[in-house]
């Protein structure tokens, strides 16, 4: 019988409920059993792939190609769940496939409403990655706050659905914030307790707390909470801020989280130590040999989850390196307005961001150049990489205005361009998206980083380099280093005379790990490190 989790969150938004539920996950994983996670998203698009990095942060791709929510990109940097497309549920996607079956007569007779026909859709998604994914345990991920109107039907369909399999079979974690009060020089335990009343109200009583808190919570706190939210003491959980994500499963681990849900659901499951997590990640990670800075040149670098995937593969780099990382975040805007030369001076390393628009486009191949020509490190990721193709084709070939058709219709040089055929009527879901073969070149960075010939990379993009130019840019000096074979399409380039020259069409960052830095990104950071 397959097992559930539910995790709401209550008070505030932003308290790590997506890495609450990765490390409950990575514990459980530990003990042998084979987990999934999946979110649900209350708002009404069908996936977070039209909005704004301003509105949503990054946007997370799949192996097979669907754009999510970047709670996902935890699940998969702590576990080893194969994520799919049928592991974000939005609203939009909910009521798209209800309305969809009322159309076509699914429900002849009936009238359709939240209970029981959204709340029937919601909980069937969820037995639906139960029975693909072959889990033994779905830890699902309930996104907003409760108190929310748009998560009422995600709410519901979770009460609903402990009496679908039973008690043992279904569990409740609520994670909440235990604010301290610096004036008062206390912890306060109220918002909890109304969150949690706001919970029992909708019927749910969570089997679990876990308190996102800055102070220690004494024993008299922990009682306190347990006994206005009727939650056993040894079930009422501290989360004390921490300086790094991947200790939180050991932190968890600690309190026997583990052991309270394996009760909860009558399982006897192997011993573990996760020794090995401590070592790889928490251990090497706090003992850096030597430090790396490394610039990121975009457009969002004012906010925290615009390049989340990135910042972390950055992490995990330094982590394989033990080198200590220092992030400086350059908006490509200022580079436009003073020049590269004070913003860029100092790093190890400079890596250019994916993005879409034209804005700060100049700024980031400004940063290219600074790097091309003073021969520092540089990583050029999807967007980064078409700039360094533009940079290149201007400044080394001779190609006066080249550019992407994404920024100037009518560039006497197109070197990035939309495929012949490919049209651009609607815009969600339609990008070269998910992952594509690449055979990577021997005798180059990339084949030395990789060490294999044929990689498996997640795309998500529309503009592609224009092989019509590709002679031209060989001939000074680029190398095409990764190619998609089948349409014959450039994955990755490099540059000869070059210490670390580097840029990909696809995103290496959505396959990184902590205890497995992505080949590129670890290539990079001893690149910078050395530089
Ligand atoms: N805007 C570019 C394209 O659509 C790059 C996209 C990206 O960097 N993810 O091709």
């Amino acid at each position: 019988m397959t097992k559930y989790i539910f995790i709401t969150g209550g008070v505030i938004s932003s308290l790590g409920k997506g890495i609450a539920s990765a490390s409950t996950g990575k514990i459980l994983e530990s003990r042998g059993l084979k987990v999934t996670l999946m979110k649900f998203d209350p708002y009404i698009n069908v996936d977070p792939g039209t909005m704004n990095p301003y509105q949503h942060g990054e946007v997370y791709v799949t192996e097979d190609g669907a754009e999510t929510d970047l709670d996902l990109g935890h699940y998969e940097r702590f576990t080893n769940a194969k994520i799919t497309k049928f592991n974000n549920v939005t609203t939009g996607q909910i009521y798209n496939s209800v309305i969809a079956k009322e159309r076509q007569g699914g429900y002849l007779g009936s009238t359709i409403q939240v209970i029981p026909h959204i709340t029937n859709e919601i909980k069937d998604r969820v037995k639906k990655v139960a029975k693909v994914s072959g889990a033994d345990c779905v830890l699902v991920e309930i996104g907003g706050t409760v108190g929310d109107i748009e998560s009422l039907p995600f709410l519901e369909a979770a009460r609903q659905f402990r009496l679908d399999v039973g008690y043992e079979n279904c569990l409740y974690i609520h994670l909440t914030l235990i604010p301290y009060i610096r004036a008062a020089g206390e912890i306060k335990t109220k918002p909890t307790q109304h969150s949690v009343g706001t919970l029992r109200e909708i019927g749910i009583q969570p089997d679990i707390l876990i308190c996102r808190t800055e102070k220690v919570l004494s024993e008299a706190i922990k009682e306190k909470i347990s006994l206005f939210c009727n939650v056993r003491k040894e079930a009422v959980i501290e989360a004390l801020d921490v300086d790094s994500i991947y200790k939180i499963p050991l932190v968890f681990k600690e309190q026997s989280l583990d052991r309270i849900i394996l009760d909860h659901f009558r399982l006897k499951c192997k011993n573990s130590d996760m020794k090995n997590w401590k070592k790889a990640v928490v251990e090497r990670a706090g003992r850096p040999m030597h430090k790396v800075k490394i610039a990121v040149v975009g457009k969002y670098i004012e906010l925290q989850d615009a390049y989340k995937s990135i910042y972390e593969s950055l992490t995990h780099g330094a982590i394989a390196n033990s080198a200590r990382l220092e992030i400086k975040r350059v908006d490509s805007e200022e580079i436009e307005k003073t020049g590269p030369d004070e913003l860029l001076s100092g790093v190890g390393g400079i890596l250019v961001p994916g993005g879409f628009g034209s804005r700060g486009i100049e700024g980031k191949i400004m940063a290219i150049n600074y790097a091309r020509i003073n021969k520092i490190p540089f990583f050029g990721i999807c967007l980064g990489m078409q700039c360094a193709v533009i940079e290149f084709s201007r400044n080394a070939c001779g190609m006066s205005g080249a550019n992407s058709t994404e920024f100037d219709k009518k560039t006497p040089y197109p070197v990035i361009a939309l495929l012949e055929g490919q049209d651009l009527k609607s815009m969600g879901g339609t990008m070269r998206l998910g992952a594509y073969q690449c055979r990577v070149q021997k005798g180059t960075l990339a084949s030395a980083a990789y060490r294999k010939r044929l990689v498996l990379e997640r795309h998500r993009h529309r503009y592609e380099f224009n092989n019509r130019y590709k002679k031209q840019l060989e001939k000074k000096g680029m190398v095409f280093s990764g190619v998609h074979k089948d349409k014959n399409l450039a994955e990755i380039i490099e540059l000869k005379d070059h210490p670390f020259f580097v840029a990909v069409q696809f995103h290496p960052e959505f396959k990184s790990k902590p205890d497995l830095a992505h080949p590129l990104f670890n290539a990079f950071i001893k690149a910078a490190g050395t530089s």
